[in-house]
């Protein structure tokens, strides 16, 4: 155990890395995937069952515990990490994603955001300094930057315009997140699919200086093809001795690829939130639960998964306590999709470690290919 926070890339393959974050909370094997804990739980599950999908790190969202039960109060409750019996690092976003995406009447300034809640219609505001002051509150392991994303597409003089006030916001998040040994700070690359902003967006990061550098403003529905075009050049823009951070992705294909652009770290709700709607990630690809073809199934969903649902019950019961809507079916395909991610997760540790990521991605889609195994 470290008291510092620091990255060590252990080996590469092509572009494909990987290493260990120290944190003094513990380490985070990359590449990693992080499940999202949005209001304080993932939902539906319990933190240690989070643990033992094999999640070192969880996400929080800094605009939900903003404003429900806010930062203060979590502050005086002992921490993010006690309050919710997570231990192990966290990490939070900004808040500058989520108010885009949800808050009523925002208004943008060279300030920051000012915004009405979601929940009650309540105004608050949101500068770089608040930010990391409410990520200080809650304890965050690892802060970004406050930032704002434009919706794409959107035009050149748009993105450009953004992509320089989210800079200049990155510089105030560093001047005011200060020197905290044992946190880190990551800077937040813009610049929509433009090389040429991405390109002056890096250089103003590495000028600044960040213990990690994300990838943002893509998973915004510009599509796989297009998200590979930008992370094949965009990740190499970073430094090579700091995690490299991919905000809101994604679908297994989606993390598989952007591994092999050189990405270190993902998070998505995709797992936690399909597994409420009956839909399991597995090695053949998507299943839907709730379809008939597995009414009198005995098998597992996935006879290779060492999680609960497939360990315990078959398919015929998970499809049942879905179409009952009990809350063991939640509980239940949420895991095993945590399960999953983690296992792809760590199946291209090794494979970057030995060597032969090309020849893992290459059965990996090979196996999604063949689809679901075929009905009794
Ligand atoms: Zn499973």
């Amino acid at each position: 155990m470290t008291a510092r926070f620091e990255f060590e890339l252990k080996a590469t393959d092509g572009k494909a890395r990987t290493g260990v974050i120290s944190t003094p909370r513990g380490e985070i094997r990359t590449p990693a995937f992080m499940p999202v804990g949005t209001a304080a739980t993932v939902k539906a599950m319990m933190p240690e069952s989070v643990r033992a999908t094999g999640a070192d790190i969880l996400l929080g969202n800094t605009y939900h515990l903003m404003l429900r039960p806010t930062a203060e109060r979590i502050d005086r409750l002992g921490g993010l990490h006690k309050f919710m019996n997570w231990e192990r690092p966290i990490l939070t976003d900004s808040g500058g994603f989520q108010v885009m995406s949800l808050a009523g009447l925002r208004k943008l300034t060279e300030e920051g955001v000012t915004f009405k809640s979601h929940i009650d219609g309540s105004k608050h505001e949101l500068t770089p300094e608040r930010s990391m002051e409410i990520q200080r509150l809650l304890g965050s392991d690892i802060v970004m930057c406050f930032d704002e994303c434009p919706a794409l597409p959107a035009d050149r003089d748009r993105i450009a315009e953004s992509m320089r006030l989210s800079m200049r916001w990155a510089e105030r998040s560093k001047a005011a997140f200060g020197d905290r040994p044992g946190h880190a700070l990551f800077g937040i690359m813009q610049g929509g699919l433009e090389q040429d902003f991405r390109e002056e967006s890096a250089k103003a990061l590495r000028e600044i200086g960040f213990d990690g550098y994300a990838i943002g403003g893509l998973a915004v529905g510009e599509g796989q093809e297009a998200m590979f075009d930008c992370l094949d050049y965009a990740p190499d823009m970073l430094p090579v001795d700091k995690p490299r951070y991919l905000m809101g992705v994604g679908k297994p294909d989606d993390i598989v690829g952007a591994v092999k652009r050189g990405v270190d770290m993902m998070d998505c709700v995709l797992p936690s939130r399909s597994g409420r709607t009956g839909q399991a990630f597995t090695r053949r690809g998507v299943v839907n639960i709730k379809n008939a073809r597995h009414a009198d199934d005995p098998r597992p969903l996935d006879e290779n998964c060492s999680c609960p649902a497939c360990s315990n019950y078959s398919r015929a019961y998970l499809r049942h306590v879905f179409r009952s809507n009990e809350m063991i079916s939640g509980m239940l395909l949420t895991w095993h999709n945590l399960q999953y991610f983690q296992d792809i997760m760590g199946e291209m540790r090794v494979a970057i470690a030995a060597g032969r990521f090309d020849a893992w991605e290459e059965e990996f889609h090979a196996m999604r290919a063949m689809g679901d195994i075929d009905p009794l």
